[in-house]
């Protein structure tokens, strides 16, 4: 197949959640080498390794790659010096000495988004954008002004051992609704994101998105709301992750959620 976005007969392995932040990913959870093409296929959900060599020639990709390697360097400072927790406020702050790129940020969420509804991968088959898949496409790849409404959220855990399991957590979008919109979520190694799927502006998804509370507390911080790990509706299927897996593993069965 050409590239889906300029048609280019050649194309490359397109990461779909980028390799940078899979690995470190990885290296939160073990210190053994992992092999990020050696999916789990019991679990379909939550592979770390997908490439897609039929959506995209190599220069396309490149230009998503911008976003996936900002994102990436903010994961980076998760869990580090530059990042303040606050649980009673419920809210993070991460601070960047570089600056954080909001809109980045945001475009980083609906690449993974685009890219998970048009890969033919069958394990990802379930998810589609359907009619605003063109939509999805011209905004990632600046046809478009248009910035996406993208919300980031900390995933934290109560212990210890849950918030190192958070640091961990993988998986590919799935719809959901947020306050009666259709969003897309998937976990990034302790974040969240939440896309909007639908092309209807939203006030109140609108004033929580990344490019705006995201960047209230300077060009330089991404704040956020925090989201229990251990309250996710999806927890089951979070901890059937292999690297969220190897961190519980190391309690060896003493402890439950
Ligand atoms: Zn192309």
């Amino acid at each position: 197949m050409p590239c889906l976005n300029c048609g280019s007969a050649v194309t490359c392995e397109a990461h779909i959640i980028p390799k940078k932040g899979a690995r470190e990913i990885i290296k939160r959870s073990t210190r053994k080498t992992l092999s990020l093409l050696a999916p789990n296929r019991v679990h379909n959900f939550m592979q770390s390794g997908f490439v897609d060599n039929e959506i995209l020639c190599s220069r396309c990709d490149g230009v998503l790659g911008v976003y996936d390697n900002h994102a990436t360097q903010i994961l980076r400072l998760l869990g580090t010096e530059h990042e303040v927790i606050d649980r009673q406020a419920n809210r993070f702050k991460i601070t960047r000495g570089k600056g954080v790129n909001h809109e980045h940020l945001a475009l980083f969420g609906a690449a993974v988004v685009w890219r998970t509804s048009v890969s033919k991968y069958r394990e990802l088959a379930e998810f589609t954008l359907g009619n605003n898949e063109a939509w999805m496409r011209k905004i990632v790849f600046r046809q478009s002004n248009e910035i996406p409404t993208v919300l980031v959220a900390r995933l934290v855990g109560r212990t210890a051992l849950t918030h190192e399991a958070a640091m961990t957590a993988l998986m590919y979008p799935v719809r959901i609704k947020m306050r009666g919109i259709w969003v897309a979520r998937f976990y990034f190694g302790g974040l969240i994101f939440f896309v909007q799927t639908t092309r209807a502006a939203d006030a109140s998804l609108c004033a929580d998105a990344v490019t705006t509370f995201g960047r209230s507390a300077g060009p330089a911080c991404l704040a956020g709301v925090l989201y229990r790990f251990e309250e996710l509706a999806d927890l089951r299927q979070v901890r059937q992750s292999k690297h969220v897996q190897q961190v519980l593993a190391r309690r060896d069965g003493a402890f439950n959620i």
